[in-house]
């Protein structure tokens, strides 16, 4: 297992669950969010992004609308949603503006995020408003979703994000301390289970079954949305969002909750998946000055190296990188359409602006998302 640090983690992913930010229903939790949200900047302080994935919009709505329970027809929740959604952005807003942090709203649905150039839309979106130190505050879109469009649990939805970040950690804070080895409520001998490896079997056997009446995740989602956000080297933490200071003792590694740990570390991660394409949707070839600088001085790929381009790709493919020869040397997630990078051909990277009417990155293929296959060896640097 590979050495997981929450000290190094960088990019942070919260999930707060339904139960938790509406006091089992009751109404928002107000103090607690002020907790949640006074961590969260001390945290941003330290140096961390921060993202937030929160649910309770329904069990919001419900409350607001003074229903005494959860309405079955999906025109019902979608409304109640949409009540809902305002009382719970308005408290995260209150308490991270006591803080001087901006918010953003964001929705999404899981159609937005299987549809390539949306992926890339939220993808960049997001990038930018962490780079404006503003904190995302995300939810299922629940008033546009249906059943059969449903990611249906914000843990599923946080690991998403998680992977669409590459974030280092995804923290599920949840009403319970943790996975136990058992149903605690049915089996005394369950014990509070400390570390495992994110991905393993046995855990879904464990999780199975124990869950809330208020949100719509349960153990068994949070650790399928664990193996997930390890896809792309994200370690979650399943922890208990009532003890006190949880986010910075977390963050200062003190162990709390059950740790469910990525095999690989997210860069790893990332070249591992690019490498895995078994096919690619275009070839660049690379001038010899380019195979240089990308296979021996581990260099980005800059349009300049490059003279000539086939396939009609989309920015975020895999395409692979050739030399004038047609011999394949590596692999990597281009950031240009195929029409942009013939435009660009041979050209520096300050004059990509200037052609195109828009930067997209200054690299064709930044040096992260670029795996050396020379010879059919992937190299990974
Ligand atoms: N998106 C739903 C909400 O905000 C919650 C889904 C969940 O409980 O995981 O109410």
């Amino acid at each position: 297992m590979s050495q997981f640090s929450m000290a190094q983690a960088k990019r942070i992913i919260v999930k707060v669950g339904s139960s938790l930010v509406t006091n089992n229903g009751r109404g928002l939790d107000r103090a607690a969010i002020t907790g949640w949200a006074e961590q969260m900047a001390a945290l941003k302080k330290a140096g961390k992004e921060i993202i937030l994935v929160s649910s309770g919009s329904i069990a919001e709505g419900i409350k607001r609308l003074g229903w005494a329970e959860r309405p079955k027809e999906m025109q019902e929740l979608q409304a109640a949603a949409a009540v809902g959604q305002m009382g719970l952005v308005q408290a995260y807003e209150t308490s991270f503006s006591e803080q001087g942090l901006q918010t953003a709203q964001v929705l999404l649905t899981h159609e937005d995020l299987s549809d390539r150039h949306r992926y890339l839309n939220a993808r960049s979106a997001l990038r930018t408003l962490l780079k404006w130190n503003v904190v995302p505050i995300i939810n299922e879109n629940d008033t546009v979703t249906t059943e059969e469009i449903k990611f249906g649990d914000n843990d599923t939805l946080g690991a998403l994000v998680a992977n669409l970040l590459e974030a280092d950690v995804l923290i599920l804070l949840t009403d319970q301390n943790g996975l136990y080895t058992a149903d605690p409520r049915r089996d005394a001998q369950a014990t509070l289970l400390d570390e495992a490896q994110a991905g393993d079997a046995a855990l879904e056997a464990m999780a199975g079954g124990a869950g809330s009446s208020i949100g719509k995740g349960g153990m068994l989602t949070k650790v399928l949305a664990a193996k997930r956000a390890a896809r792309s080297g994200a370690s979650t933490i399943i922890a208990n969002g009532r003890e006190e200071n949880v986010l910075l003792r977390l963050a200062a590694n003190e162990k709390i909750g059950t740790r469910l740990v990525a095999r690989m570390v997210p860069l790893l991660a990332r070249k591992q998946w690019i490498a895995d394409h078994l096919q690619v949707a275009g070839q660049l070839f690379l001038d010899d000055g380019a195979v240089r600088a990308v296979v021996r001085e581990g260099k980005s790929l800059l349009a300049i190296g490059v003279v000539r381009s086939e396939g009609s790709f989309n920015r975020g493919e895999v395409v692979a990188c050739c030399n004038e020869q047609g011999q394949e040397i590596a692999r990597g997630l281009v950031n240009y359409h195929a029409d942009g990078v013939q435009k660009i051909l041979g050209q520096p990277s300050n004059k990509i602006g200037e052609i195109l009417g828009h930067l997209e990155e200054p690299e064709l293929i930044h040096r992260d998302n670029l795996v050396l296959t020379q010879n059919n060896n992937i190299t990974f640097d």
